[in-house]
């Protein structure tokens, strides 16, 4: 395999994403099977591959060259990330992962050269994960002005008590990035700051929960985590005092770009599974593909990869451009959650009993795809922040931009 190249246009573009494609053919599909069973072997081929991946230049391309990465921009990413997501653990292959994506795009945004050092670097280099701590059980995550978890500076130190959860990949990560209330008194959006919490700190306690009956292991996981009396230096403050929010929203925006990007790779690779099976698949005196209703599955679902995929081209365009992009950003993901849906539902269901087994990657990639219209923010979170701010611009005499 050849080194990657940088990918300045269209052409260097598509030929990037053709050494990730031919990657994918010759290490990871072969290999998807046994990585599912997540188990030691599981875990001993993941460092092998990496190591393959790392060594062909295909290796963190969310991040740009001077992070550490080789990226080249979002829209060049989102071209790559259709590949790789047609596979759930090549993220992780090519160390691109959530929730380390995002937390290196933190660390180099807002990390002190020291925080960069300590955290961002092994990140990178793909000799430690982390994970990101905000959700709380006990009140409302869409709503996150709400969060309990407290950091009061004491002398030198941030002393921090809380209970989280939905901290994915925090068995045996080494580190988490905590969103925490610092200032009571402040309004709601500076009221939280994020600080980065060694996750071998004494006072912490991770427990996997299991999702849709699934436990994980180690990255797969989602974790509970307790704070109790948890210190750490008063320098592990990543950006300014009360800056919580603004970091986060610097976070989830694009990453919410990420997902829907792999989500397209899922789609796309359950579309042709289902026209694959629908052409040889016979039924009631002809294959599958002669049925009405699953051509009308065939069109629909060819219409909504094909709108998700300009959505999200268009979304990572304005990030490129300097632009925050919020509404195109909640638009696609609540449109791209529905199609990814709608897309396995339907896969799923042309192959039958199949669909549910073992024996073919849909049913686990169904499976997982109920939690797109709730992690990151819940469909009616970003319908809602949609039609606010049209509504808004239109009450100011104003039209959307993107109209
Ligand atoms: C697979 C997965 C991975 C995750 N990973 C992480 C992680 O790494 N780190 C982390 O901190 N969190 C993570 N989360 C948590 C996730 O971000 C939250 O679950 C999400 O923000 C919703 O919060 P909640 O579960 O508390 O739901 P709630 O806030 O209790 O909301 C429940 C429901 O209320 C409805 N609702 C809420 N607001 C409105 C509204 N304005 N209008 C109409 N209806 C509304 C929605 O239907 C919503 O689903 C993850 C979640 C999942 C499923």
């Amino acid at each position: 395999m050849a080194q990657a190249s940088a990918a300045s246009g269209p052409t260097d573009r598509h030929a990037l994403q053709a050494q990730y494609r031919a990657f994918m053919e010759e290490h990871v599909y072969p290999n998807e099977e046994r990585l599912s069973r997540e188990d030691d072997d599981a875990d001993e081929l993941m460092v092998e591959l990496r190591a393959r991946a790392k060594k062909a230049g295909l290796w963190a391309p969310h991040l740009p060259p001077e992070a550490g990465g080789t990226g080249q921009g979002f829209l060049t990413y989102a071209h790559l990330n259709e590949q790789i997501g047609r596979v759930v653990w090549a993220q992780l292959v090519f160390n691109c992962q959530a929730p380390d994506a995002g937390n290196g795009e933190i660390l180099h945004q807002f990390g002190s050269d020291e925080q960069k050092r300590r955290w961002l670097t092994p990140l990178v280099e793909g000799e430690a994960r982390s994970f990101f701590s905000m959700t709380e059980p006990d009140v409302s995550g869409a709503d996150p002005t709400g969060l309990r978890t407290t950091a009061e500076l004491v002398g030198d130190e941030w002393v921090i008590n809380g209970r989280k959860w939905f901290s994915t990949g925090a068995e045996g990560a080494a580190f988490g990035i905590v969103m925490a209330v610092t200032d009571r008194e402040a309004p709601p959006h500076q009221r939280m700051s994020q600080i980065v919490v060694p996750a071998d700190a004494p006072g912490i306690a991770i427990e996997a929960v299991p999702i849709l009956g699934h436990r994980g292991r180690g990255w797969s996981t989602h974790c509970e985590v307790r704070y109790d009396d948890v210190r750490v230096p008063k320098a592990n403050l990543l950006g300014a005092r009360g800056e919580g929010f603004r970091i986060a929203q610097k976070r989830l925006g694009p990453g919410r770009i990420h997902h829907v990007m792999r989500w397209l790779g899922q789609m796309q690779r359950a579309f042709e599974l289902m026209c694959s099976r629908a052409l040889e698949r016979e039924a009631f005196g002809g294959p599958l593909a002669d049925k009405q209703t699953v051509q009308n599955w065939v069109a629909d679902s060819a219409a909504e990869i094909h709108a998700c995929r300009l959505m999200t081209y268009d979304a990572a365009r304005r990030v490129d451009e300097g632009s925050e992009a919020r509404v195109e950003i909640s638009m696609l993901k609540f449109y791209a959650a529905a199609a990814l849906s709608n897309v396995l539902d339907r896969a799923v269901q042309v192959h039958g009993g199949l669909g549910l087994t073992d024996r073919s990657p849909l049913g686990q990639m169904w499976a997982m795809a109920r939690g797109a219209h709730i992690y990151d923010g819940p469909d009616e979170v970003h319908r809602m922040v949609v039609s606010r701010r049209i509504l808004k611009a239109f009450a100011a005499g104003e039209r959307w931009p993107g109209a």
